[in-house]
């Protein structure tokens, strides 16, 4: 029940990279007939990821090693590029940890950071942005879903807000992108974030996209790769993988999520029967695969071990990149939630291995750990 931070590659992606790697073993940069295929072979993935988001040329795309890469490059590359516009930032309240830090870096350098507020259910509030906004804003960060919460974000109207100030919008949309459609042109999306493995890839590939209009500086520096923007030697099992994870994920997220998204609203009504148990986030809004909950009087890490310690399932807190700092996560607290009830919250997110029989089974799980948490809650 935790895809969302130990997505399984799935086999056939594993299989596609694992051939490449096997017949293709050059190094792209390479002119011999080995780089060359090895070339070929990054080239066909770009246009695969590309063709997930409805990019209008493939050389938008440039590939990294994570989508934490991805949000630096984004953030620092163009804020850096551009600062003789402007030297202010926006990001909404529940951005990754990746956009939040790399923003507060670059307040080191005189630029100057305003967090956009949302909502209780996590939705950005566009009269805010609409105030806070400005010719001098250089960049805006608002993710397309969030992943501890699932809320959904109304990225056309940000854009249009954005835009009709001639500003640029960088979108994440880590825990979006396979889940849900996207479409980079009718969004009107300057720069988005992707990840390998939140779209059942491998790990150890990210990707931004980066529109034809949009300035931007490397924040690595090094040899030529990726037009210069992410030098260092091509990780091509990641990136074919990447490739082949974005092509399947076009093919079968209309259906995959009819099928999740009815057992996570099954979930959801099973889990809400228990007292004091609230959905955060959007009820409706919200990814197909995603529900996520907070107990009143426990504490989630309690939660997750003893699913997992009882009944062999995993869940998550919230984020799995903040879970170890036992700090509240500052999404939930962005929602207006105080300490005690951010502290409560489980996530579960689904992927190709659940089916609706684990419904009823996960349902018992939660009710008795519950109980069990809560008989001894001094609370
Ligand atoms: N952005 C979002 C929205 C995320 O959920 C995550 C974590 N999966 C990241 C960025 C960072 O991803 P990674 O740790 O793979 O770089």
């Amino acid at each position: 029940m935790d895809n969302q931070s130990a997505m399984l590659p799935d086999p056939r992606v594993l299989d596609f990279a694992k051939r490449h790697l096997i017949e293709v073993p050059g190094n792209p940069s390479a002119l011999h007939s080995v780089g060359l295929a090895a070339k070929s072979a990054v080239e066909e993935a770009r246009e695969k990821v590309a063709e997930l988001i409805n990019a209008e040329d493939a050389r938008n795309i440039i590939f990294t090693g994570s989508a934490t890469e991805a949000n630096n490059l984004a953030i620092r590359g163009t804020a850096m590029r551009n600062a003789s516009k402007g030297m202010s930032l926006l990001a909404s309240r529940i951005e990754h940890i990746s956009v939040l830090n790399s923003m507060k870096d670059l307040q080191k350098n005189g630029f100057q950071l305003q967090l956009i507020p949302v909502d209780s259910r996590g939705i950005v509030d566009l009269q805010a942005l609409e105030r806070m906004i400005s010719k001098q804003t250089i960049v805006t960060s608002v993710m397309y879903a969030n992943g501890e919460i699932g809320t959904i974000e109304p990225i056309k109207e940000i854009s249009h807000i954005v835009h009709e100030k001639g500003m640029l919008l960088h979108v994440d949309a880590t825990a979006a992108a396979g889940r849900i459609p996207i479409d980079v042109q009718n969004d009107g999306i300057d720069l988005l974030t992707l990840s390998s493995n939140d779209i059942c890839g491998p790990q150890g590939a990210g990707a931004l996209y980066a529109g034809p209009d949009v300035k931007i500086q490397p924040v690595t520096v090094g040899g030529g790769q990726e037009r210069g923007l992410r030098p260092g030697t091509e990780n091509l099992f990641a990136i074919a993988g990447m490739g082949e994870a974005a092509r399947l994920a076009r093919l079968e997220m209309s259906d995959d999520s009819i099928r999740l998204k009815a057992i996570r609203d099954s979930l959801i009504r099973e889990i809400l029967k228990i007292d004091e148990t609230h959905l955060t986030g959007h009820a409706t809004n919200r990814l197909p695969h995603h529900a996520s909950f907070r107990f009143d009087r426990i504490e989630g890490e309690s939660i997750l071990l003893t699913l997992d310690a009882m009944f062999d399932i995993q869940v998550s807190t919230g984020s799995a990149c903040s879970s170890r700092t036992l700090e509240p996560s500052h999404v939930l607290l962005a929602l207006g939630l105080k300490h005690e009830q951010a502290h409560g919250s489980m996530v579960m997110t689904l992927g190709k291995s659940n089916h609706p029989d684990q419904i009823q089974v996960v349902f018992d799980a939660v009710k008795k750990t519950v109980a069990r948490l809560r008989a001894l809650s001094p609370l």
